[in-house]
């Protein structure tokens, strides 16, 4: 019986080396898919229908690539080599990143999105990769299983325990207003492969794997998992995880030298097409979206009905809601009442334009009070502007087309990059920082052909769509764009200062096709790089 059992043990391991081999062989291949088409969808591709098309595929190829990312992890856990990687970082900035991820997601699906997290910064050992891909897999599911007009709450919160070991938990909710899990099922969602079978014809695909893997990846952390289920109702799944490494045994984990590997977008949601969509397609031609703060509901409701030809109006009912739908939905102008109970319009503007992901967004206060008193207060908070109540809608809608239209001149400011890099901007506000931070970033990489969106994301903590509406708003360019743009900026420093010719120069602006550089460059300056350089007194218009 003992050589048997050897036996079998030895076929096993063979098997799961095989099964571990193939899975390497099929991802090395398929990164050499995936990354090319990226490139071409990035820099080559004009034409839309052909975006979409490679869009399709690039998006095939992710999931397939994440299939066989759970399928490794799924071997490497059998195996038993599954250990905890710990590196010692922020932990609310990346998982900022990641839960803003899913905004787009929950805009397609039009599902009501709220996210609490805590807002100081947070630095400890723990281990990314394993957390993300637990919350990851539970907001996924929520979205999946949730209805267009439902809503997924994500609450984030860390835990202090004095005297305790250990003495830090990351306490992570995910709760969703979706069909619901039966009772009897709830024992079995964390099975591998277990899918509920009434739903495997009807349902979005899945494979069974994501609650497994989340199961065992929170055991390997020695966190706890729970779920609160009423079918039709919707599902609440609390992880609990410790942080730190003092609980752990030497031998459980592994430090992480490296940098934190930059979020790619594969990390999220499992069968969710909308959501690997490139976020320009995803928000590219938007009404303007207005979020109204008014505790009072039949003004609420009035604001919504009579802007609502014109705008996409969002509405919160307090200041604190407001705060947050604000930081997860990114609207172009806020409308804020000022009294309110709990937090009032003033702290809610102050809060809006104090946070970098907010700070470019005018408010517009509605209040009763017509003391001078309160106004000042109203403007010091940094508010763009003032209704008293009882308003007229006309002078409303006069107001809200003010103020947007002063925000072009935010635009014709900001999109003058080239003042940013020679240091000529004057850095006042929030918002000028933000753009200093943005474009000494991307100037230090401006020879790295690797950077890019990812690594501002990682950089500022901001998710995709937080990046792609903050830079729109304040340069009207999208950050791709804006990142090649700084990039043809440089290119004229160097034909300047005689750096080599064409080829050299746009190579080392990471252009690694010239045409496709003297295409861009003639875009945007309205001149060939070669006559430039031909007669390089040439004034250039410099502008977008
Ligand atoms: P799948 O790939 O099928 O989504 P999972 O292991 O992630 O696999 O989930 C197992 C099953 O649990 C799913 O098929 C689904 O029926 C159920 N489930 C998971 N999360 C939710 C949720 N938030 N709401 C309703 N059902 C859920």
């Amino acid at each position: 019986l003992a050589v048997k059992n050897k036996k079998l043990e030895e076929i096993d391991r063979i098997k799961t080396s095989f099964f571990t081999d193939i899975s390497h062989e099929i991802r090395t291949p398929l990164s050499l898919i995936i990354d090319p088409l990226e490139k071409i969808s990035r820099e080559l591709v004009t034409d839309e229908k052909l975006q979409h098309v490679i869009d399709i595929m690039r998006r095939n190829g992710q999931r397939l690539m994440r299939l066989v990312n759970q399928l490794l992890d799924i071997s490497k856990l059998d195996a038993g080599r599954m250990k905890i990687i710990l590196s010692e970082q922020d932990i609310i900035k990346s998982l900022r990143i990641l839960v803003y991820e899913f905004l787009s997601l929950a805009e397609s699906k039009q599902i009501k999105y709220i996210v609490e997290i805590p807002d100081e910064k947070i630095t400890v050992w723990f281990d990314r990769d394993k957390t993300e891909k637990i919350i990851s897999n539970l907001l996924s599911n929520a979205f999946k299983f949730t209805p267009s007009g439902g809503q997924v709450n994500c609450i984030i919160k860390i835990i202090n325990k004095k005297g305790q070991l250990p003495k830090q938990y990351l306490e992570v909710k995910v709760i969703d207003t979706g069909k619901g899990i039966k009772k009897e099922e709830l024992s079995k969602i964390f099975d591998r492969f277990y899918r509920i079978e009434e739903r495997i014809e009807t349902d979005v695909p899945g494979t069974g794997i994501g609650l497994s893997l989340v199961n065992e990846f929170v055991q390997i952390l020695h966190g706890e998992i729970k779920v609160n289920s009423t079918p039709g109702v919707g599902s609440e799944f609390i992880v609990t995880l410790p942080l730190g490494r003092d609980h752990l045994q030497p031998d459980e984990y592994i430090l992480s030298e490296s940098s934190p590997a930059v979020v790619k977008s594969e990390i999220s949601g499992a069968s969710q097409d909308k959501h690997q969509q490139k976020p320009e397609i995803v928000t590219g031609e938007h009404r303007l979206r207005i979020l109204v703060i008014e505790d009072n509901a039949d003004l609420r409701d009035y604001l919504k009905e009579s802007l609502s030809d014109e705008y996409d109006i969002v509405t919160s009912g307090n200041g604190r809601e407001g705060i947050n739908t604000a930081y997860t939905m990114i609207p172009d102008i806020i409308i804020t009442d000022i009294m309110m109970p709990d937090i009032d319009g003033i702290q809610v503007c102050y809060q809006i334009k104090n946070d970098e992901r907010t700070s470019h967004i005018p408010v517009l206060m509605l209040t009763a009070k017509t003391t001078w008193d309160d106004k000042l207060k109203g403007l010091k908070s940094g508010a763009d502007g003032y209704i008293f109540k009882p308003f007229n809608m006309e002078e409303l809608r006069l107001q809200i087309s003010n103020i947007l239209t002063l925000r072009e001149n935010i635009i014709r400011r900001y999109s003058n990059i080239r003042s940013f890099i020679t240091g000529e901007a004057e850095i006042k506000t929030v918002d000028d920082i933000f753009m200093d931070k943005l474009i000494k970033l991307i100037n230090k990489h401006i020879s790295d052909f690797d950077f890019d969106v990812a690594h501002l994301r990682e950089a500022f903590g901001m998710s995709r769509m937080h990046l792609f509406r903050k830079i729109k708003a304040l340069t009207g360019q999208a950050p791709v764009n804006l990142i090649r743009n700084i990039r043809l900026e440089k290119s004229v420093d160097l034909l300047q200062q005689h750096k080599g010719n064409i080829t050299e120069i746009a190579n080392s602006v990471c252009f690694s096709n010239p045409s496709y550089f003297a295409r861009t460059f003639k875009n945007y300056f309205g001149v060939a790089p070669k006559d430039y350089s031909k007669d390089h007194g040439l004034k250039i218009r410099g502008n977008s």
